[in-house]
């Protein structure tokens, strides 16, 4: 990356860490003095929508700027509306919700931090410690629900963010979310990569029992030292194949969602978490190639040379080779499997394996026949 490309994006540019060899000797790593343990990004990216910024023309000043290791901030909020709806023509015609804006997760490579910008914040370390709360969305819910238009479509928590985030310990929102629709018998798809989700294994045995939840969790790596840099304040593979062991043990139907694939990264692992997610009761699987759009690109990139010096360079080529020489990708059905020779082989690992372990060979659908409102007997269209 040019160093004008640089400016132009960071707001804060991270001082480039001076490496000792000697030092460094025997280290996977080149981490400067100032690095955020437990954030995925190190630093703010500019906010393109916003016209005027405060920035630190040269980072020795003293101002009062601060890019400490603050902690989460949690933003209150009254939202006017909680159901959205998403057309992608790479996974059809959708309806999410999402009871969070920002995740505390920090996944160095989300997507969703770009959407942070139309909050107003930035995709970098804002996106993990300003988290917006929409405080009445279980309220919002019931209220869409009871539009006597709607037709029990399934909806997806955690579309965008996670809804199992730390947020939700404090909040209950996305337990409230889940009662209202147990109460109106509306199905719901839940990803997440934090095993909180087993607090509500009650309501969601209730909601497996009518078809109404299918559930998946997030794996990408079983290697700790990667997982805790790359998804800092995610759960460990280990306790997300408990969660799918507990809660296909009581009924719900339990995936494994693998995203996203890097080369060089963790794209070798795709066997053992398909083979160890199935062991646990998982039934279906899914992927997504990694692809850096917006911000995440520099992102990305200061997180991946700091990281992993010894192959980062080797490791944003292969991102080039697979989308056409960029690692951004819009192209609608090609941005999500990316193409090339290393995106070629990492989809047939999938279906290979897929196939030897199972996954989604059978046919399941959630249930929208038993939608009904407090106070009507049955689904009365
Ligand atoms: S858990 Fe999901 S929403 Fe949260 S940072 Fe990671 S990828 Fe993004």
């Amino acid at each position: 990356m040019s160093e004008k490309l640089k400016q132009d994006h960071f707001r804060v540019s991270p001082k480039k860490h001076e490496t000792d060899p000697e030092q460094n000797e025997g280290s996977n790593s080149n981490k400067p003095d100032q690095y955020h343990t437990g954030r995925g990004a190190q630093f703010n990216t500019k906010n393109r929508f916003l016209k005027d910024e405060r920035t630190r023309e040269h980072i020795e000043g003293i101002d009062d700027w601060s890019e400490d290791n603050s902690p989460t901030q949690y933003l209150e909020q009254e939202s006017k509306s909680i159901v959205n709806k998403v057309d992608n023509p790479d996974v059809g015609m959708m309806y999410s919700m999402n009871p969070y804006a920002g995740c505390e997760h920090g996944c160095i490579y989300c997507y969703a931090r770009n959407v942070h910008e139309y909050w107003g914040y930035s995709a970098g370390l804002d996106f993990e410690r300003k988290i917006i709360v929409k405080k009445n969305a279980p309220q919002l819910l019931r209220k869409f629900l009871m539009h006597p238009k709607w037709d029990a479509t399934p909806i997806m928590l955690s579309g965008n963010t996670d809804c199992y985030q730390p947020a939700e310990q404090t909040y209950r929102l996305t337990r409230g979310l889940l009662e209202v629709c147990n109460e109106f018998n509306q199905p719901v798809g839940i990803l997440t990569k934090n095993s909180w989700i087993l607090r509500d294994k009650d309501v969601l045995q209730e909601m497996g029992k009518k078809r109404l939840v299918s559930a998946m969790v997030s794996i990408t790596s079983f290697n700790e030292d990667l997982r805790r840099v790359m998804e800092p304040r995610t759960t460990t593979a280990k306790q997300k194949l408990k969660v799918i062991n507990e809660l296909s043990s009581a009924g719900v139907r339990m995936g494994v969602m693998m995203g996203p694939m890097i080369p060089g990264l963790n794209e070798h692992e795709m066997q053992r978490i398909m083979k160890e997610a199935r062991d646990n009761g998982a039934t279906f699987t899914a992927y997504t190639f990694i692809r850096l759009n917006g911000a995440i690109k520099f992102l990305f990139h200061d997180w991946l040379y700091k990281n992993f010096p010894d192959r980062a360079d080797k490791v944003w080529h292969l991102l080039e080779q697979s989308h056409d020489g960029k690692v951004n990708d819009s192209r609608w059905g090609v941005r999500m499997r990316g193409e090339g020779p290393i995106a070629k082989m990492v989809a047939q690992q999938y279906k290979k394996y897929g196939k030897l372990y199972g996954m989604n060979a059978e046919e399941w659908h959630l249930d929208t026949s038993i939608f009904r409102r407090p106070g009507e007997q049955g689904k009365l269209f």
